[in-house]
């Protein structure tokens, strides 16, 4: 091998030495990283399991000391059978309960009334790779009828946020999302939607999710309120990235 190789081969690695060192976090006293901020966020309810997470959500504090407040983005009124999800739904889910504000009212109101901020996630969870649901027509109605369904539970909101299903955001979703004036907001899956996935391993996805985190906002988590692992653990999941030093702070759109 020549010199310069073996030149080039001691530098490098003194270097990933010193960005190895810097990651660590402490590097003798001299840099101190701030840890990454969080804020949670949750897809496809509402739906009776989401009163578990709003149970929860109650429990946590943000930096500030206060109950964290979360975005929920809500479906307006999913379909339940089998045959019509798959009109709608993609291709590889199964059978799956998802929210509907039409149907759990008082859970859609019971988000509000505890501060959360509340977002479009479509009427149906719609899969827009469907031929038959990606035309201006359809995605469109996507929207609208969203809105009529929780205005006519909810009331007149001035927050136009949306996060796509299945974060697909193809020309004419966006299109259409900026067309009616929402800002549209996607995130970092938490994980809790791929099957098997224990709570284990949701902790060590979400903390190094964080861990890499170096945009100049915060990170805005995705979990679902249909999922065992998040109703049922998002405490355990959410003081662990704590404890981790990351900053829980509350959902705010105008940040992203
Ligand atoms: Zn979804």
């Amino acid at each position: 091998m020549k010199h310069s190789t073996w030149i080039v081969l001691i530098v490098a690695s003194l270097m990933t030495g010193c960005i190895t060192g810097l990651d660590a976090g402490h590097p003798r006293g001299q840099i101190t990283t701030k840890r990454a901020e969080f804020m949670l966020s949750f897809d496809d309810g509402p739906l009776p399991e989401t009163e578990q997470v709003l149970d929860i959500l109650a429990t946590l504090k943000a930096i500030d000391g206060k109950p964290v407040k979360a975005g929920f983005f809500l479906l307006a009124n999913a379909p339940e059978e089998f045959w019509q999800q798959r009109f709608y739904y993609a291709p590889y889910e199964l059978w799956i309960d998802k929210g509907s504000i039409s149907k759990y009212p008082k859970i859609a109101r019971r988000i509000k009334q505890a501060g959360h901020s509340i977002g479009n996630h479509t009427t149906n969870h719609t899969w827009f790779r469907w031929t038959w649901l990606d035309t201006p027509e359809a995605v469109q109605g996507e929207f609208i009828e969203w809105e009529a369904i929780s205005k006519r539970v909810l009331g007149a909101s001035n927050m136009r946020l949306f996060r796509p299903p299945y974060l697909i955001l193809n020309t004419s979703v966006r299109e259409t999302a900026e067309r009616l004036g929402y800002q549209i907001v996607m995130g970092e899956l938490a994980g809790d939607a791929v099957p098997n996935m224990t709570v284990d391993e949701i902790m060590q996805k979400t903390q190094s999710i964080l861990a890499a985190w170096n945009r100049p906002y915060p990170c805005l988590l995705i979990f679902h309120d249909n999922r065992p692992a998040t109703y049922q653990h998002l405490d355990e999941i959410v003081s662990n990235l704590q404890h981790q030093g990351f900053q829980l702070v509350h959902f705010d759109a105008k940040r992203l």
